[in-house]
């Protein structure tokens, strides 16, 4: 079970992945888009930590939600209401169950809300490419680092994709060569939870 320290433990985890990495998200966002990605993501998630404690006070599946609320709120940019919208549906959808088979369920829902909010599909260089894979590696059971190591190899593999969504799409076959930054970030956040699950198995 979640209780409210662990919830806590969660959002700083998060909070200091994306910390550490500001740079290099704000990097790749300077290759194809307008280099905002680290500091639209720091922003967001020094939000989060600054509520933790209300949004830990909350059962986890709430407290999702209202994380999800809390970054439309505060990051400007695309990446804001994408992930925020990830993170009110997964927190939604968790209501109907929290087993291994709830959780892949309500990530692939998760996964279909985002792209219905960026009328957007797999295959467009954006952070649908990892979380499509990710969506499809927890429903076939798989689960721990494995999941991780998922995340990593679609963000990489966002690399040779001509961008057709999102602010890349703007350079068209130029986009080709560098890596998606929210495709970056969303395997980072990956890695980082699945890490800190690990730590409590
Ligand atoms: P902005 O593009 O407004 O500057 P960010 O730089 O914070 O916002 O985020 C850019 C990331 O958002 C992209 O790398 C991509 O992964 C994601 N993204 C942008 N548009 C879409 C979309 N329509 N659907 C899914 N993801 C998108
Ligand atoms: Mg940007």
């Amino acid at each position: 079970m979640f209780e409210k320290d662990d919830i806590k433990e969660l959002i700083s985890t998060c909070a200091a992945v994306i910390e550490a990495h500001a740079d290099e998200l704000t990097e790749l966002d300077s290759a194809i888009g307008d280099g905002d990605h680290g500091y639209n993501m720091k922003r967001g998630f020094e939000a989060l930590c600054a509520d933790a404690d209300v949004i830990s006070d909350k059962p986890l599946p709430d407290a999702l939600t209202a994380a999800g609320m809390k970054l439309v709120m505060t990051v400007g940019g695309a990446s804001g209401p994408l992930f925020g919208t990830f993170l009110m549906s997964f927190g939604k959808e968790l209501n109907s169950g929290m087993d291994p088979a709830g959780f892949a369920s309500a990530f692939v829902k998760a996964t279909d809300a985002v792209a219905a909010r960026g009328k957007s599909h797999a295959g467009q260089k954006t952070m649908l490419d990892v979380l499509y894979p990710v969506s499809k590696a927890l429903t076939d059971g798989i689960s721990g680092r494995a999941i991780g190591d998922v995340a990593e190899a679609a963000a990489e593999a966002t690399i040779p994709i001509v961008a057709t969504r999102g602010r890349a799409s703007f350079l068209g076959e130029r986009s080709a060569g560098h890596m998606d930054p929210g495709s970056k970030s969303t395997a980072l956040l990956i890695r980082g939870v699945t890490d800190w699950l690990e730590t409590r198995a």
